[in-house]
């Protein structure tokens, strides 16, 4: 069954503009809004309401409760796209990203496929408020089409400023879901010194229903992908489940395995979708 918020996100949200599913790290939605809206988006429930960016009562209000929650030492700043708002970025940056408590940041971006003129001098100067900390920059790419002459310096700005730019991708029907895609796909990438960190098996999520890949044609695409790719260049392939919690690593055709069921970060056994 296909829904508008399959894992529940928004009950993750204690208070407006962050969604807290973990121990040790948490999500700021820096805005809903995107260059380019994505007809898989995982988070429909959320970028298809009125357009909103986090404001600064907010921002002290998810300061407020990072501090009651002292394990919260990583913070993901998404949404939509964070680098749409970049006022209020800055602002969440600096106000949250200065904690003590907070050791690691990232940002989850897909401007510099959408938009990647959007990445200038003012964006760069916001991400440079991290300070000391760590930043981590995740890029959002799915073909190697993508990986335009644009969208090359676009990163290259990026990673004047930031500690390391990755990528994730999801498998998508009829998109990327062939050996060929894919391995030329994460083999660009890391020659432009972005890391393959995450590809996901695509959310159950309502609207996505023809871009979802039979997990078993999956495994056997990222089984062979492991044979010819570096492990640099090789990504964690992994799935979620309505009503599990976690991003759970799949195994590849190197083990016997039953691809029907998973236990999750809890230890709940789940079917997969
Ligand atoms: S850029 Fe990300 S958040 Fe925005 S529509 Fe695409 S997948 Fe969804």
């Amino acid at each position: 069954m296909y829904e508008i918020d399959p894992f529940k996100e928004e009950k993750f949200s204690p208070v407006p503009g962050l969604i807290h599913k973990y121990p040790s790290r948490a999500l700021i939605v820096v805005t809903n809004r995107c260059a380019g809206y994505c007809a898989f988006c995982m988070r429909k429930w959320l970028v298809n309401e009125d357009k909103f960016a986090v404001n600064a009562h907010q921002i002290l209000q998810i300061k407020k409760y990072l501090l009651r929650h002292k394990k919260i030492n990583e913070v993901i700043f998404s949404g939509g796209d964070p680098l749409m708002a970049p006022a209020q970025l800055k602002e969440a940056i600096k106000t949250l990203g200065r904690l003590p408590q907070v050791k690691v940041l990232r940002v989850h971006t897909r401007l510099p496929v959408s938009a990647p003129e959007m990445i200038n001098k003012q964006l760069i100067s916001v991400l440079t408020e991290r300070k000391d900390k760590p930043l981590y920059v995740v890029v959002h790419f799915d073909r190697v089409k993508e990986v335009g002459a644009k969208t090359i310096s676009a990163i290259k700005k990026l990673q004047t400023v930031c500690t390391m730019v990755l990528s994730h991708t999801v498998l998508l029907r009829g998109v990327n879901d062939s050996l060929r895609e894919l391995g030329n796909l994460f083999t660009k990438l890391v020659s432009i010194g972005v890391k393959p960190y995450c590809l996901f098996h695509c959310d159950p999520v309502r609207g996505n229903e023809k871009f979802v890949v039979d997990l078993k044609k999956e495994i056997k695409i990222v089984s062979e992908l492991r044979r010819r790719l570096s492990g640099l260049a090789f990504p964690i392939f992994t799935v979620e489940a309505p009503g599990s919690l976690g991003k759970i690593p799949v195994p590849l055709d190197f083990w016997d395995f039953n691809c029907r069921y998973f236990r999750d970060f809890k230890g709940k056994k789940m079917k997969t979708a």
